[in-house]
């Protein structure tokens, strides 16, 4: 059946705004797209249905604004995301989605800001300095398991939600060099001597940047990533 012309425009506006908004709400698909990667992804309990697109305004406290304009001085481009109550405890409150912070970054959804502003801080001033340190590369990509995860922690039945059911925790596993070589955590922390001092580096940085910082040593199920989170007070293992 053909569409009355009149009608076509209108209809080219509501397809690029589901667009943007499958662009900005995304993310748990994302997460679902790595399940079976890590240990602790395979949570089921409290995944989501589907975010509720009822967003409230973000941004409205004092301390968000200075966040995002922190990020904005950074020369950090993100896209704000609206407030959001995922059901089940979880939510994405103050979050950003990170566009560009200078070096690409895979699998990045919603970040509360300051997740953000510390994440992009952490691989300017320690991952990118640190590649040229330990290798005389640059840091062409960096790897992530995701962010944003309605679960709990060690994707446990029961127990505390984690911070990635928060939007405030960032799953890292490796390191692309402009060479190509990879260096992940996964072999990289017991790997060559300069893959080991070059991610001993880059945790000891984000152990002075993130409330709590989890390497490999820390346990089996983070053998393979190092967990960021803007909770606690420095806690580093
Ligand atoms: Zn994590």
């Amino acid at each position: 059946m053909a569409i009355p012309s009149f009608l076509q425009p209108r209809m080219l506006v509501a397809a690029t705004m589901a667009l943007a908004l499958s662009a900005c709400f995304g993310t748990p698909e994302a997460m679902k797209n790595n399940r079976g990667k890590r240990p602790d992804a395979s949570a089921s309990a409290n995944t989501p249905k589907r975010p509720q697109v009822t967003g409230t305004p973000s941004f409205t406290g004092a301390e968000a604004q200075q966040c995002a304009f922190d990020l904005k001085q950074a020369g950090v481009r993100f896209t704000p995301l609206p407030n959001q109550d995922h059901g089940g405890g979880c939510s994405s409150i103050d979050s950003v989605k990170l566009l560009d912070i200078g070096t690409p970054v895979t699998n990045l959804g919603a970040m509360t800001c300051p997740l953000a502003r510390n994440f992009a801080a952490w691989a300017q001033y320690a991952v990118r300095p640190a590649a040229r340190k330990y290798f005389g590369q640059e840091v062409v990509k960096i790897e992530t398991y995701g962010t944003y995860s309605c679960r709990n922690i060690y994707g446990g039945r029961s127990g505390r939600l984690s911070q990635h059911a928060y939007s405030n925790a960032v799953d890292v596993s490796g390191f692309v060099l402009a060479d190509g070589r990879r260096i992940m955590l996964d072999g990289g922390w017991q790997g060559d001597k300069p893959s080991q001092e070059f991610l001993r580096a880059l945790h000891k940085s984000a152990c002075r940047r993130f409330g709590t910082v989890l390497s490999p040593d820390y346990n089996a199920a983070h053998y393979n990533h190092f967990h960021l989170d803007m909770s606690g007070n420095g806690y580093c293992r």
